[in-house]
C-alpha cells in the first residue's frame, strides 16, 4: 500500500543515492522541499568553499596559479566538469556570470536584427529576469519591445504546447530564449524538438536551464542547440549567489563577445596586457572580468557529488520521487481542492511537483510552522521539490502528512492572506 510509511521506508532501503544524504546538512527537525530554489548545502561544498578561502591566507596573489585549485583556470576547470550534466563537449561550457548577467552576454553577442528579422521569442510564463533582460536588449538598439519581444501564450495559465511556439517561428524571428523546465509548473519544453524547427527557420536558439540543470540530462551538443545559461544555486547546491554557467556550441566558436573583458582574453596572452582582445577560442571567450572565486569554491565540491552519484541515476530517482508525491498527494488529499500544474508524464515533467489551491499562501505558511519548507509562488502555487541527493522518501511520506493534517484540521486559517517579501 503505497500510503504506509512502511512502503516509504522500503523505497529509502532500495535507493542506490540514498548514501549521498549524509553528504549533507540536513536541518534537525526540518523536511526540506526547496531546492529547486536554493540547494542545501553539502560537507564537500563546504570543504572546498574552506580550501579556497584557506589559498587566499596561504598564499596571497600566488593563490591564482598555485594550491589545489589554482584561480587563474577554475572557471575552465569548473566548466569542463559540468559539460556532462548539459550534453556538451569539452570547452563549450564555462562557469561564470549570474543567468541574468550571462543571459545579457549571450544577446549581447548572439542577438543580430537584420532586414525584417528583429524580433526576440519568447514566452509569457517564463521568469520575469529574463523579459527584462530581453526588454533591455531591445531598447540598447532602439526597438521597441511591445513590437520586437514575442512572448507565446499559454492555454491553460501554467504550460505552453510545442505547437503554439512553432507556430510563433515566423521569418521575423531572429532569436528564441525559453526555459528547459518552466519556473512555476515544472513543464519540460521538448528542446530538440524545438531546436530543429527553429534551426529549419533560420532561428538561433538559447535554453534557460535553471530549472533543469543537475535536475534532468541534457544533450545540447547533439540537439545543436546554439547557447544555454544557468545558475548553481538551485539543484546544483553551490550556495546563495553561486557563480551560474553558460554554454556555447563550438560551431559558434571564434567569435568576439559581445561584452568583452580582459577575461574574455585567451589566458596565453591575457597577461601580454595588449589593447587588442584575442578571445579564448571556446566558451571562455564569454567571461568578462576577475572570476569571483569564493562564489565559484563551493561547486568545486558539488560538482564531485554529481560525477560520482551520475545525472541518469538523479534523474530516475526524481522521477519516482516527484511520481511518489503525486501518488500520496492523490490518495490522502482527495477532495481537499488540490490539482496538479506540473504535467504528470514523465517525459514532460522536471523536478518538482506544482501543487494549485486557492489557499496556498496559508497553506505555504503551516507547512513552515510545522518544519515543512515548501516555496510558493503567487498566486495559487505549491512547489515541492525532493531532491534526489538528499531527500528521502519517508520525508515525503512525512510532508504529505503533515499537508493532510493542516487541512484537516483547517489549521491555515490562523495564518494572514498575505505572501512575505521573500517567497
Ligand atoms: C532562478 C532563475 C533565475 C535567476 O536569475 P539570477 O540572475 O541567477 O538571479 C532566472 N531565470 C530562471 C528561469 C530562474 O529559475
Amino acid at each position: 500500500m503505497v500510503t504506509l510509511r512502511e512502503t516509504a521506508e522500503k523505497m529509502d532501503k532500495e535507493d542506490d543515492l540514498a548514501r549521498f544524504r549524509d553528504e549533507f546538512y540536513i536541518q534537525e527537525g526540518k523536511i526540506y522541499l526547496d531546492g529547486n530554489s536554493l540547494g542545501l548545502m553539502s560537507k564537500r561544498a563546504e570543504k572546498s568553499l574552506l580550501e579556497v578561502v584557506n589559498s587566499w591566507r596561504d598564499f596571497g596573489i600566488d593563490g591564482w596559479m598555485s594550491g589545489k585549485y589554482p584561480w587563474f583556470h577554475l572557471s575552465e576547470k569548473l566548466g569542463e566538469q559540468s559539460a556532462p550534466l548539459v550534453g556538451a563537449e569539452a570547452g563549450e561550457v564555462i562557469v561564470t556570470g549570474s543567468t541574468t548577467m550571462n543571459l545579457h552576454q549571450l544577446l549581447s553577442t548572439f542577438y543580430r536584427p537584420e532586414g525584417k528579422r528583429t524580433k526576440i521569442l519568447a514566452d509569457k510564463l517564463t521568469f520575469p529576469s529574463d523579459i527584462y533582460a530581453m526588454q533591455s536588449q531591445l531598447q540598447l538598439r532602439g526597438l521597441n519591445p511591445d513590437e520586437h519581444l514575442i512572448r507565446v501564450g499559454s492555454r491553460d495559465g501554467w504550460t505552453l504546447e510545442e505547437d503554439d511556439i512553432m507556430e510563433a517561428m515566423t521569418d521575423e524571428v531572429a532569436i528564441m530564449v525559453l526555459p528547459s523546465v518552466l519556473y512555476r509548473s515544472g513543464q519540460i519544453l521538448d528542446m530538440e524538438k524545438l531546436t530543429k524547427t527553429a534551426k529549419k527557420r533560420g532561428i538561433l536558439v538559447g535554453f534557460d536551464l535553471c530549472h533543469s540543470i543537475g535536475a534532468i540530462p541534457h544533450q545540447l551538443h547533439t540537439w545543436e542547440v546554439d547557447f544555454a545559461f544557468w545558475c548553481n544555486y538551485k539543484y546544483m547546491n553551490s550556495g546563495p549567489g553561486g557563480v551560474g554557467g553558460l554554454f556555447v556550441h563550438q560551431k559558434h566558436f571564434g567569435r568576439v563577445p559581445g561584452l568583452a573583458g580582459w577575461f574574455s582574453s585567451d589566458k596565453s596572452v591575457q597577461f601580454d596586457m595588449e589593447h587588442q582582445l584575442t578571445p579564448a577560442k571556446d566558451a571562455g571567450a564569454y567571461q568578462v572580468g576577475t572570476p569571483h572565486i569564493l562564489s565559484l569554491a563551493p561547486l568545486i565540491g558539488s560538482l564531485e557529488i554529481f560525477t560520482e552519484a551520475g545525472i541518469e541515476r538523479i534523474r530516475e530517482k526524481s522521477l519516482k520521487q516527484t511520481a511518489y508525491l503525486m501518488e500520496l498527494v492523490t490518495q490522502e488529499l482527495e477532495g481537499m481542492g488540490f490539482s496538479f500544474a506540473n504535467p504528470v508524464e514523465n517525459r514532460r515533467r522536471g523536478g518538482h511537483v506544482c501543487l494549485v489551491h486557492e489557499e496556498a499562501v496559508r497553506i505555504c505558511k503551516s507547512l513552515k510552522e510545522k518544519g515543512v519548507v515548501p516555496d510558493y509562488r503567487a498566486p495559487n502555487a505549491i512547489r515541492l521539490a525532493p531532491v534526489a541527493l538528499y531527500t528521502s522518501y519517508s520525508e515525503i511520506w512525512e510532508a504529505v502528512q503533515i499537508l493532510k493534517e493542516i487541512m484537516e484540521k483547517k489549521d491555515y486559517e490562523r495564518h494572514e492572506k498575505k505572501r512575505e517579501v521573500v517567497a
